[in-house]
């Protein structure tokens, strides 16, 4: 059976270093707010080629710092709109709801499930204040004009990049194109940690000074809180383990790069259609996504042999939580019911992967 995704093999090979790093971590005796979080923020915003990036506890709290940072600045108000896609994890939804502003939900481009300018200037009324990109699976959205539309419009935009790491447009690198951008680091994404970690990355000091403040009870200086904040920090063990992991992300990006362009070459069943590749833009593949009418009856052929995933069966207007949202997104619809994931993982081999694409070319109905 090939797994999807099997964490304890993905961290196999740093196994002996973050080891080290937490035995540093733990004679340190300094837990939260230290050098490692101080060193690792340096590390990845020159990675992201950001002036700023700033520690948090998950990609949720990222996403909702940015939205509070946002508020509290003043640059937005309470019932704002913001416009997302609803084929996302539900956290880009959930940090905009749980932030008093209003998701406006919206489709994306079939071929490439991420948002396009033309839908969202369909979605922008005189409310909308946010543009929330997600780069789903690993791809940019289209950002040149989305940026352009925010112009436009003047409309701020958070790059959701949960799934993106190191995903670049003319060596442009994700979290570097809108206002702020909001990363996970959650154990199973491209660059993992091994519990819930985030960042927020920002070219803008006063928004990564309010993010810092609000992620640390509303304070700078112990036990005097300037505004309301919450309790949101990368910790010690978490930033030591990313250090070491993000100088080996390239390289595992590089690889995941091989098996897609495998898949794409080599997967020729007509019963499938493959990812799409957007122009000059680099994909990261989080997942390698395939669209199919048979999914039930592939996952079924493919069941003891190779495991596969949806993301995501439900899109979130349909979601129980969003049940009062009532709109009519036939896209995401349609991409609940078709896609599937394949594995893509740093310990996929190629012999394996052989496997799962000559099982794909041998499927019939
Ligand atoms: C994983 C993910 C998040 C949330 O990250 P957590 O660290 O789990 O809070 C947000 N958005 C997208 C698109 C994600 O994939």
């Amino acid at each position: 059976m090939i797994k999807f995704c099997q964490l304890n093999k993905v961290n196999e090979k740093f196994n002996a270093q973050i080891k080290l790093a937490c035995e540093r971590v733990i004679d340190s005796g300094w837990y939260i707010q230290g050098v490692e979080k101080k060193a690792f923020e340096t590390e990845f915003s020159h990675y992201c080629q950001c002036k700023y990036a700033v520690g948090v506890g998950n990609g949720y709290d990222a996403l909702m710092l940015i939205l509070k940072a946002w508020l509290t600045l003043g640059y937005l108000k309470e019932g704002d709109e913001v416009i997302v896609p609803t084929n996302s994890f539900i956290a880009s939804a959930l940090a905009i709801t749980n932030s008093g502003l209003r998701p406006v939900f919206s489709d994306p481009d079939p071929q490439t499930f991420n948002l396009t300018a033309k839908v969202i200037e369909s979605k922008i009324s005189s409310k909308t204040r946010v543009i929330m990109p997600v780069h789903l699976y690993g791809q940019l959205a289209p950002m040149t004009e989305i940026l352009l539309l925010a112009k436009k419009y003047n409309l701020l935009v958070l790059e959701d990049c949960a799934q993106a790491h190191g995903a670049s447009f003319h060596g442009k690198k994700a979290g570097a194109f809108g206002d702020a951008a909001a990363f996970s680091f959650y154990p199973g994404k491209n660059l993992g940690a091994l519990g819930d970690a985030g960042a927020v990355t920002t070219n803008n000091e006063k928004v990564a000074k309010q993010v810092r403040l609000l992620s640390n009870y509303g304070s700078e200086e112990k036990y005097k809180h300037n505004v309301i904040g919450v309790n949101s920090r990368l910790d010690e063990m978490q930033a030591a383990i990313l250090r070491i992991k993000l100088t080996y992300l390239e390289d595992d990006i590089l690889y995941k790069r091989k098996l897609a362009q495998r898949y794409l070459q080599k997967i020729n069943n007509f019963l499938f259609e493959l990812p799409q590749l957007t122009n000059n833009s680099s994909h990261v593949w989080h997942q390698f996504v395939i669209k199919t009418k048979y999914r039930k009856v592939l996952q079924c052929y493919l069941q003891s042999k190779v495991e596969t995933l949806v993301h995501y069966p439900i899109p979130i207007h349909k979601q129980q939580a969003y049940a009062d949202s009532n709109t009519y997104l036939p896209v995401s619809d349609m991409l609940a019911k078709e896609v599937l994931s394949l594995p893509i993982t740093s310990h996929l081999d190629i012999k394996e992967q052989d496997e799962i694409i000559h099982l794909l070319n041998t499927f019939n109905i």
